[in-house]
């Protein structure tokens, strides 16, 4: 009897370290990688069983996301292999002289920006590159511009007079001294890119990080929605509420990622295409939707436009939106409520709409 009870026993516990071993080998397995990419770290991670299949993913959706940048970034000095391979600097190069035929990524990205420009009443203007280069803050020494050189940068920001052709697939700044400046909407467009590179090599889970544009993949690796912190715009490192994110997108424009102080005031680098200088009203605009492309835009957008009509926007627009204001307030969505887990130390009130 007692032999039994031994045999048992043992077999119990062979059994156990069989399933034990099984869910060992079977156990998500992590892999991260980071590189500096359009002016910030952008950082990857992925779950899945094999390393070396997610390496791989890993890689691809890096290079598609290069290629967007390189395609997009306005700075590379002329002459130079990078400023030739910039559709945006051929383009800038051409203002009034003659259209430019462009890869089929920028001229997505110009569509979008068209739209969202229409769509925002000219708060979103990927034309206010004239602005952008007297503020200075693509370079090292960002500096507040004289009133009157605003005003004269201004005149040569004109969405009306950035041409598309569809069929030639073509762009054309029709004055000379215009520029695109397409600072807002490369890195979310970058970052879906990316994500169809992940589930091409047949990634299920991941996490990308590119500087204030979160997007992510299926659920977090413990099969829960993903926990993303809204920053608090006033003291770094701190967060003021957590939201939880599943198979979507959720970008911030802030106050705080790129600015310079001088006269005891914040001077940062979204700007008001209507005044010339950085918008005022809200410290950041978070926005949460399917698709980081649109996300990235509109978090830029809804940030000019101020508190209210960001909401009324966004609502008219299907998205979520979490705002903090200048006075400090939390506001956000009624439809991410849900979602959305403010902490104590956020003085919150939501939208009521
Ligand atoms: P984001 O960090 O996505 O909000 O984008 C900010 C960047 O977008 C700036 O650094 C500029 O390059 C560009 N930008 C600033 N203001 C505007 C605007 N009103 N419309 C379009 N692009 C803008
Ligand atoms: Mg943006």
């Amino acid at each position: 009897m007692k032999n039994r009870a031994i045999v048992w026993l043992l077999l119990a516990g062979f059994l156990a370290a069989v399933f034990g071993l099984f869910l060992y080998l079977r156990r998500p397995v992590e892999y991260r990688s980071e590189q500096f990419l359009m002016d910030t770290f952008v950082s990857i991670r992925v779950y899945g069983r094999d390393r070396e299949k997610l390496r791989e993913a890993v890689t691809a959706a890096f290079t598609e996301m290069r290629r967007i940048a390189e395609l997009s970034n306005r700075f590379p000095p002329t002459g130079t292999a990078e400023h030739r391979t910039s559709d945006v600097c051929r383009i800038n190069d051409m203002a009034g002289v003659g259209a430019v035929r462009v890869d089929q990524d920028v001229f997505s990205m110009l569509e979008s920006a068209r739209a969202f420009h229409d769509l925002t009443g000219g708060a979103f203007d990927v034309t206010v590159g004239p602005v952008m280069d007297l503020w200075g803050f693509g370079g090292k020494k960002p500096h507040v511009p004289k009133a009157g050189n605003i005003q004269d940068a201004l005149a040569l920001v004109d969405n009306a007079r950035l041409i598309l052709d569809r069929k030639e697939r073509t762009a054309f700044l029709e004055k000379a001294g215009m520029s695109l400046d397409l600072g807002a909407v490369a890195k979310g467009y970058a970052t879906e890119r990316a994500v169809l590179a992940l589930k091409r090599s047949g990634v299920e889970k991941a996490l990308i990080d590119a500087g204030g544009n979160i997007r992510v993949l299926g659920k977090s690796a413990g099969n829960n929605p993903w926990r993303i912190g809204i920053k608090n715009p006033s003291r770094e490192g701190d967060i003021l509420a957590v939201l939880s994110l599943e198979d979507s997108a959720a970008v911030t424009s802030g106050d705080y990622y790129r600015y310079f102080e001088s006269g005891g005031i914040r001077w940062h680098h979204i700007i008001d295409p209507r005044t010339g200088y950085p918008a005022r009203g809200s410290r950041s605009v978070t926005v949460v939707a399917k698709d980081a492309g649109p996300a990235d835009v509109l978090s830029t957008a809804l940030f000019v436009l101020g508190p209210e009509k960001a909401l009324e926007t966004g609502k008219k627009l299907g998205v979520e939106v979490i705002i903090v204001t200048a006075d400090g307030r939390l506001l956000y969505t009624l439809g991410i409520r849900n979602r959305l887990e403010v902490l104590d130390s956020a003085r919150h009130r939501h939208d009521q709409g």
